[in-house]
């Protein structure tokens, strides 16, 4: 176990204050990046005071080798206009920062009031490309890390910690 419920969730809630006060009468539209953000998203957005939306959208890098930056393969896209919004992309982790790099400009070009990047996770060490984190729970080392919404096959979103998988112990 790297983080437990309990921590995790103190955290969270003290994130969501902090983004409350940084939105103070304003609205804003959560955008989660499925699937490991959703139970992030959902805990926080419990702890924001301020009027929130929800969309969701699904994004997978393109891994050709050629010159893809500033672009993504929407799996699923958003159903929100988000023109004209306070837009917060809310993470499950960072880790090269490419995916975030190529979503955030994407949806710059829908031209937000606003667009900020929230995570639950992040690995600064393996940082390839900088991206503007502006909200993180927690920074960790670089290792293969599970719960709370993050997988490993599949398999793991569901325990309610933050755990570094370990490979020799009968997955
Ligand atoms: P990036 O584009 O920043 O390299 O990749 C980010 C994505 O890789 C995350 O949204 C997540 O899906 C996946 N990822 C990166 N590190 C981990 C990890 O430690 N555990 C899990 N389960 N997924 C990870």
């Amino acid at each position: 176990m790297l983080i437990p419920e309990e921590k995790l969730e103190a955290r969270i809630k003290e994130i969501g204050r902090k983004i409350s006060e940084d939105y103070a009468g304003r609205e804003i539209l959560i955008v989660c990046v499925l699937r490991g953000g959703v139970f992030f998203a959902c805990e926080l957005a419990k702890h924001i005071t301020v009027p929130v939306r929800m969309d969701f959208m699904s994004v997978s890098s393109y891994e050709d080798g050629t010159e893809s930056l500033g672009r993504v393969k929407i799996l699923k896209d958003l159903d929100e206009n988000l023109e004209g919004r306070d837009v917060l992309i809310v993470e499950d982790i960072v880790d090269s920062g490419n995916t975030l790099h190529k979503l955030m400009r994407v949806l710059e070009v829908r031209r937000p009031a606003s667009l900020k990047l929230c995570t639950m996770l992040d690995k600064p060490e393996r940082r390839t490309v900088e991206i503007p984190v502006d909200y993180t729970c927690f920074e960790i080392p670089d290792a293969f890390v599970v719960g709370y919404g993050l997988d490993y096959a599949q398999k793991y979103r569901n325990l309610p910690y933050i755990g570094v998988l370990d490979l020799g112990e009968g997955i």
